[in-house]
């Protein structure tokens, strides 16, 4: 007889860990009463958002009594243009966080697991768990390979069995920007069982500059099992609106269709996101921003003899030879809020937001400051 409400819910819920987001800068503010923050906690767009979504925003019909089309049918339509896709292939989401957690409830649950790699988004076994499924993370490779503290695809390859219905992987992945390559990708895809499912989480694949983004389109065809996501939340400078989208099989966006909330994503984001996608003037410009700044920025951490991990994302993770969290701490005194990575198992790294070249300077003499 269940006799508590801790009892009631189920044991996945007791192994999930609650996420931990980027300190928002108000809460700064109000606690340390400081007036000049900067955040380079979350990945945002250092540039803002893209103008064409700010000019949407501002003629937006302000019709929010409706609810908004569920089917999403204008926002498909351009997603399915953009890539040369069916708008069979797309399930929308409340941000690509909704994807992941979609896919988690479809395919996951109690007596399934998932294989993710260690240091990988803090999201995927969260969804996991959420669902009661267990959680197989397979040991990143060391800290000198070719690719520090990248995804061990053998590994995660022999970690899959017949009761692994998902496995989760982000390229360029967070929080170590560490990347896979296309050729890489395509071995991996090739030998994953056919009733796994693989999600490419591509929240920074704009950011990639050392290699062309793989063919996904070519990859859908080829590969029924795969998921590929997307986000607004990052190059594209909307994250508070919360949009982005999953690519798949018509199969597989059919059973994530299933569950899907029957409006998970607001008007106001769709309408936003439907100018945004034909940005890009903006994408060219923030891109090539973060491919200076990220690299001015990892090479003036390496100076300092600071370990850099390899980056493809727009932040640059460096390991601070001791405890980072102090070195965090001390930053947020000085009104600069980074990330702490103790909670991704890098109880020494930081990982900081490639942000515009002020910002950086402004990080790179705060860390001078508290750590010299
Ligand atoms: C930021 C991020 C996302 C984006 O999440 P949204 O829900 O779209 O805001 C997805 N995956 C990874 C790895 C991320 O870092």
């Amino acid at each position: 007889m269940v006799k508590t409400l801790s009892e009631q819910s189920h044991a996945g819920i007791h192994r999930l860990d609650t996420y931990v987001p980027g300190k928002p800068i108000a809460d700064l503010k109000r606690e340390l009463g400081l007036d000049s923050i900067i955040k380079l906690a979350s990945n945002e767009n250092p540039l803002g958002t893209a103008p064409a979504a700010l000019a949407a925003l501002a003629d937006f019909d302000g019709a929010l009594y409706r609810y908004p089309d569920g089917s999403g049918f204008e926002m498909k339509t351009r997603i399915a243009q953009r890539h040369g896709v069916d708008t069979t292939q797309i399930t929308l989401g409340n941000g690509s966080d909704d994807i992941l957690e979609l896919t988690a409830r479809v395919f996951l649950g109690p007596g399934k697991n998932t294989v993710v790699s260690q240091h990988a988004f803090a999201v995927y076994p969260i969804v996991a768990r959420a669902v009661n499924a267990d959680v197989r993370e397979v040991p990143a490779l060391d800290s000198s390979a070719d690719m520090p503290l990248g995804h061990d695809l053998d590994g995660m390859l022999a970690a899959i069995d017949e009761h692994t219905g998902v496995v989760f992987m982000a390229s360029p992945n967070n929080p170590t920007g560490t990347w896979l390559s296309n050729t890489a990708l395509e071995a991996f895809l090739e030998r994953v069982p056919a009733a796994t499912v693989v999600v490419l989480d591509q929240a920074y694949i704009e950011y990639q500059t050392v290699e062309a983004a793989p063919d996904i389109v070519a990859w859908l065809s080829r590969f029924p099992n795969l998921i590929v996501t997307r986000t607004f939340s990052k190059i594209y400078g909307m994250a508070a609106l919360r949009f982005g989208y999953g690519l798949s099989s018509p199969e597989v966006a059919d059973y994530l269709n299933r569950v899907r909330a029957p409006f998970n994503v607001n008007s106001v984001a769709m309408h936003c996101a439907a100018a945004a996608i034909g940005d890009t003037d903006f994408i060219k410009r923030s891109i090539a921003s973060n491919d200076i700044e990220r690299a001015s920025l990892s090479s003036q951490l390496q100076a300092r003899g600071f370990d850099c991990l390899p980056s493809q994302a727009n932040f640059v993770t460096f390991d601070c030879g001791r405890e980072s969290r102090p070195v965090f701490d001390a930053l947020l005194r000085e009104g600069v809020i980074v990330r702490a990575l103790a909670g991704y198992g890098m109880p020494q790294h930081l990982r900081v937001t490639v942000g515009q070249p002020e910002e950086n300077q402004r990080f790179l003499s705060a860390l001078d400051k508290v750590t010299g």
